[in-house]
């Protein structure tokens, strides 16, 4: 059963990421440097293209960074100044700084069950100001898009997705990033589909929102150099789309990977008293996880989390332990009890294709030592 117990198994482990793919990786750089293919090449649009073809939508852009394709993809929208946005508290501060930074108001409103935007809870935050509706596909899970689709029609709203965690992920068969009018996704390295570097995407259907976007992020000029509006400077790197695109064509196995993580997780330590599981892959006919994160609910997160530690696991409490709306220096006033709650009892453990089937083993022998010490505890006292 228990291996030794030097064994260490990081949160992520940054290095092992290039270390199969170092020689492709290297000649990838050498291609491009010969080329002197820097900035909006060849490799770039070829992988806006494959990329678009994998999540089937008509358009991807590259783009700096996720947060940077948000903003701008509230920009194209029209969103701006005196309007309200409402967005799930459980996410990355990026979502609500997208909004934030293109003039309007981020309205946080409560997780579910699931731990992404609560359906129920947003009609009860609609006001005359409201204008979108951002669900943020946390963890690798699309949220339940039919009944936000259907309150957002029903409300003249519009709906761009946070997909920053979930390239690939599917509900009723469609993937994250395509049901609102864009959507933005991350290649951030410990992103499922990591790249070497800052890096992320926008996905629209939308011919016009295309358009402006194509503007947006390359200083508002069109393709003969004319400026036709103010823009930034918001490209994904060539040289980071020549590494997306090496990887692309593996990524449905790393999916798989992670997914096969999963259930492991859920035969191991389904059944343990005090913890409560994500979804399991398949659990739900609606919906095809790919695991961006493994988000655990513990009553006694910190000593698990401690005890973890001293065993060489690394785990995390994402977002630093705060929802978005309980970071003070963003002003906000609101009080979202579930979020809250949910919040002291958050904590990801290990989730992606470079841990090893004993790393995983590893991991759940501590996590079921642990619970086996509570118990005995509680029976003594
Ligand atoms: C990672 C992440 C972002 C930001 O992505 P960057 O590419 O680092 O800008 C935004 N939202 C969520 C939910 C994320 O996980």
């Amino acid at each position: 059963m228990s291996e030794p117990s030097d064994r260490t198994v990081p949160f992520f482990d940054y290095p092992a990421l290039s270390r199969n793919d170092e020689q492709q990786l290297v000649e990838i750089f050498r291609d491009i440097c010969r080329r002197g293919a820097y900035i909006s090449q060849s490799d770039m649009r070829d992988f806006e293209q494959e990329l678009a073809r994998y999540v089937g939508a008509r358009y991807v852009l590259g783009m700096a960074n996720a947060t940077d394709a948000l903003h701008l993809a509230v920009r194209a929208a029209g969103i701006g100044a005196g309007d309200e946005v409402l967005f799930s508290s459980h996410t990355m501060v990026a979502t609500a700084a997208a909004v934030a930074y293109a003039g309007a108001k981020p309205i946080p409103v409560e997780c579910g069950a699931d731990h992404l935007i609560e359906p129920d809870c947003l009609e009860e935050a609609i006001t005359a100001r409201t204008r979108a509706i951002i669900p943020t596909q946390l963890n690798g899970r699309t949220a339940k898009m039919d009944a936000i689709m259907e309150i957002a029609e029903r409300h003249g709203l519009l709906v761009l997705e946070d997909a920053a965690q979930a390239l690939g992920s599917r509900y009723r068969g469609r993937c994250a990033g395509t049901f609102g009018l864009a959507s933005c996704v991350s290649f951030y390295p410990a992103k499922t589909l990591g790249c070497l570097g800052d890096g992320g995407c926008v996905i629209t259907n939308d011919e016009s929102i295309y358009r402006k976007l194509c503007l947006l992020r390359d200083h508002g000029r069109d393709e003969r150099g004319e400026v036709i509006t103010w823009g930034l400077n918001s490209r994904l790197d060539n040289l980071q789309a020549a590494i997306l695109r090496f990887k692309l064509p593996n990524y449905p196995e790393t999916i798989e990977r992670r997914r096969a993580i999963a259930r492991r997780y859920q035969q191991r330590l389904g059944d343990l008293p005090g913890l409560v599981l994500p979804p399991a892959p398949d659990s739900h006919p609606d919906h095809y996880d790919i695991f961006q994160n493994y988000e655990i609910e513990a009553d006694r997160r910190d000593a698990l989390r401690a005890y973890l530690q001293q065993r060489g696991v690394g785990t995390l409490v994402q977002w630093g332990g705060k929802a978005v709306h309980q970071f003070q220096g963003l002003g906000y006033r609101r009080e979202l009890p579930r979020t809250e709650r949910l919040f002291q009892r958050l904590l990801l453990l290990p989730m992606n294709q470079l841990l090893s089937d004993q790393d995983v083993e590893y991991i759940c022998d501590q996590i079921c030592a642990f619970c086996e010490q509570q118990a005995i505890r509680r029976s003594a006292a």
